[in-house]
C-alpha cells in the first residue's frame, strides 16, 4: 500500500505536489469515492483512481541499461540544447530518467528507469552498488600513488572510501589505464581522485554497474533489465 499522491506521481500523471493539490481540490476519486485528505493509502494494482472522472493507468515499471556516449548530458532537458539521455528514449512510452549521472565527457553504463523506489534504493549511500570505471591518464602513476587511491583520498567534500584499483595495459605510449571500482557516487569523483594524485583524466568510461556489464551494447543503445537482473542488482 502506498500513499495516493505517490501512486499518482508514479503513474506519471502529475508530480507528487500537484497530485496533493488535486486531492485537496476534490478532483480525485478512489473506487468511486471522492478523497479530500492526504493520508489515504491505496493498492496500485487493485484500486481504481480517477482524476476529473478519468481513470489513470498505472505505468509499467521499466528499467534500462544504457550505453551513454560522450557529449550527451545526463538530464531530461538541456537549456543549452545539447543532446540529452532522454533523446535516446523517445520511442519508449514510459518516461524513464537516469539513476545517478555520468559527466558530459564520460561514456559508459547508466541506468534509466521510471521506478522511483529502485532509483532511491540504488542511490542510497548505504546500498550503493559498486561501479567500475576505466580512466585513461597521461603518464604513469606509481604504486605509491595508486595506493593513495586504494586507501582513500582527501577531496574537497571529504575522504573517499577505499577503492579497488588495478592497472590495465595502455593503448598508447605515454598513457596509463587505471581500473577503479568504487561504490560512492560523488560528483566527478573519479576525475577528482585521479587529479588528486597528479594524473588528470583524459578519457573515462563506466564499464560495470554491479554485475551489469557492456556486453551486447554499443554507444547509444540500451537493453531492458528483466526481473532476474533487478533482483540481482539490489
Ligand atoms: N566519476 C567521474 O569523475 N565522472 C563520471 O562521470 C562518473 C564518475
Amino acid at each position: 500500500m502506498e500513499r495516493l499522491q505517490k501512486v499518482m506521481a508514479h503513474a506519471g500523471v502529475a508530480s507528487r505536489r500537484q497530485a496533493e493539490a488535486w486531492i485537496l481540490a476534490g478532483r480525485v476519486r478512489v473506487n468511486g469515492q471522492i478523497i479530500k485528505e492526504l493520508g489515504l493509502k491505496v493498492d496500485p494494482s487493485m484500486d481504481q483512481i480517477e482524476v476529473d472522472g478519468r481513470l489513470i493507468e498505472q505505468e509499467q515499471k521499466r528499467t534500462f541499461l544504457f550505453y551513454k556516449p560522450m557529449h550527451v548530458v545526463t538530464t531530461m532537458q538541456d537549456p543549452q540544447g545539447r543532446e540529452t539521455v532522454a533523446d535516446f528514449f523517445k520511442r519508449i512510452e514510459e518516461r524513464v530518467y537516469p539513476i545517478g549521472r555520468l559527466d558530459y565527457d564520460t561514456e559508459g553504463l547508466l541506468l534509466m528507469t521510471n521506478d522511483g523506489e529502485l532509483a532511491n534504493h540504488l542511490t542510497h549511500p548505504r546500498y550503493e552498488v559498486e561501479k567500475t570505471y576505466i580512466a585513461t591518464v597521461r603518464g604513469e602513476p606509481q604504486e605509491e600513488q595508486l595506493n593513495q587511491l586504494r586507501q582513500g583520498i582527501q577531496l574537497d567534500d571529504g575522504m573517499t572510501a577505499p577503492a579497488h584499483i588495478s592497472t590495465l595495459s595502455p593503448k598508447r605510449v605515454g598513457e596509463s589505464r587505471i581500473q577503479l571500482i568504487i561504490h560512492e557516487g560523488r560528483n566527478r569523483q573519479v576525475r577528482r581522485m585521479c587529479e588528486a594524485i597528479g594524473f588528470p583524466v583524459k578519457h573515462l568510461i563506466r564499464t560495470h554497474i554491479g554485475f551489469l556489464n557492456m556486453k551486447g551494447l554499443t554507444r547509444g543503445t540500451f537493453r531492458e533489465l528483466n526481473k532476474q537482473d533487478l533482483t540481482r542488482l539490489q
